[in-house]
């Protein structure tokens, strides 16, 4: 009787799993390609959505792509019982002592919160940027439609909030379209600053630039690989901490790697079409991104972009010049691909919002031991707690251990010397957190 209990036990967890699994599908084939390429066209007839641009005008500029991405939030919000909560956040910028900025001006994001039922002071957010730019990034009135940088990242955020919003989440999901990314990701550092300000716990920012270019400019065409640029420890870490790595380890596993990891695996498991590289670096060699200000506050972070750009269709006026044809124009866009980039969002943003929070304060322990011990503090919401090892030259967390709901555990004839160690939380659903590398030394 007890061993069937057990086992109906089992099943039952199984069937549970199985089912959350099905929403993740879902989520994915709800992604609408054909709705990201009405969005990014209406992003594109601005003409130009320079952040300096006209903001008076109904029909081209900043100020009218901003309006118009509002009120796309405002009337899906409207469709699932106004569960999301949209609003202007800003920042004034001044000429003086910005060298990229032609005249003041208000660097306006906008924002729409889908709260959580269990967490709502948690928070995921996704980002694209709404602003655009030309040749000359001071040049704020000729045409710069910046279809795939980034209207492709703010259409890929619209679609990701149409599709999650038809689900309820136990942490809140942040959708966001940054402004003033061209001249000094100015949006970003007022977003992250607002956030430390109203003291958000942030599990992570997935920042969208440039999703939807398959062709790079040395011809390879290439609709599967994408990139996720990850920061190996945060920016803002403390002398001690980056005394103790070099005895204890760490160096590529700071907070946003054990995201991009996280993402990187949940491709693999749901998405195994896509070919997700994660490149272990900031951002591209010498260039920027809005993840960075949230890293810089020590927010976990990372940019998710194609593998492949063209740059004869980025930061280019319009033109043609020796049978060469410039500009950021829709022309060059995938949908196809957009679309399946923006599906790697939200299933992450799913994942990270029904997860329980990652565990607390992790010890590790085994100097001069046969086994490795890891002790953790447990966390509201967790059914259990994951281990998980790998070969110290290994990018990704190949060896795990579910232990149940407890708070130590020693891994038997593991040596802690050889392998980097972590542990994720596990809620009842299934879902799961980003591992946690260990903070302090047991003795
Ligand atoms: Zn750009």
């Amino acid at each position: 009787m007890k061993k069937l209990l057990f086992i109906s036990l089992l099943l039952l967890t199984y069937f549970a799993t199985a089912q959350n699994n099905q929403k993740i599908y879902d989520i994915i084939n709800d992604v609408s390609a054909e709705r990201i390429q009405k969005d990014i066209q209406t992003l594109v007839n601005f003409g130009t959505r320079n952040t300096f641009s006209d903001t008076v005008s109904t029909t081209r500029g900043i100020g009218a792509a901003r309006r118009w991405i509002k009120s796309e939030f405002e009337t899906i919000s409207e469709s699932c019982n106004n569960c999301l909560n949209v609003f202007y956040q800003k920042d004034f910028v001044s000429k003086e002592g910005n060298r990229r900025v032609p005249h003041d001006a208000w660097v306006v994001n906008v924002v729409a919160v889908q709260k959580g039922t269990k967490y709502p002071n948690r928070y995921v957010i996704m980002s694209g940027d709404i602003d655009s730019r030309a040749s000359n990034t001071m040049n704020f009135t000729i045409d710069a439609p910046g279809a795939n940088d980034n209207a492709s990242g703010m259409a890929g955020t619209i679609e990701a909030a149409r599709v999650l919003s038809k689900y309820k989440f136990e942490n809140s999901i942040i959708y966001v379209g940054l402004s003033g990314e061209e001249q000094g990701l100015f949006g970003g550092a007022g977003l992250a600053a607002y956030a430390k300000e109203k003291d958000w716990d942030i599990i992570g920012i997935l920042n969208n630039d440039m999703i939807g270019n398959i062709k790079g400019v040395d011809g390879v065409i290439d609709n599967r690989t994408f990139r996720i640029f990850s920061e190996p420890v945060p920016a803002n870490e403390t002398e001690r901490q980056r005394k103790s790595r070099r005895f204890y380890g760490g160096e590529v596993d700071g907070i946003s790697r054990q995201l991009a990891r996280y993402i990187h695996k949940n491709v693999k498991t749901y998405m195994p079409e896509m070919n997700p590289m994660m490149i272990y670096r900031l951002d591209r060699f010498g260039r920027g991104g809005h993840h960075r200000p949230f890293n810089d506050l020590g927010f976990a972070g990372i940019r998710i972009m194609e593998a492949h750009e063209n740059y004869t269709q980025q930061h280019q006026d319009i033109r043609e010049e020796n049978g060469i044809k410039y500009g950021d124009v829709i022309e060059h866009v995938n949908f196809d691909y957009a679309k399946k980039l923006t599906a790697v969002n939200a299933i992450n943003l799913a994942n990270l919002a029904w997860a329980p929070p990652a565990p607390k304060s992790v010890a590790i322990g085994g100097i001069v031991e046969a086994s490795a011990k890891l002790k953790w503090e447990k966390v509201d919401g967790a059914k259990g707690y994951k281990i998980y090892w790998r070969d110290t030259t290994s990018p990704t967390w190949d060896n795990s251990r579910y232990v149940g709901d407890i708070s130590e555990f020693t891994l038997d004839g593991i040596v802690i010397d050889n392998y980097f160690f972590g542990i994720s939380s596990v809620g009842e659903k299934g879902f799961e957190s980003p591992v946690v590398f260990p903070n302090s030394v047991m003795r």
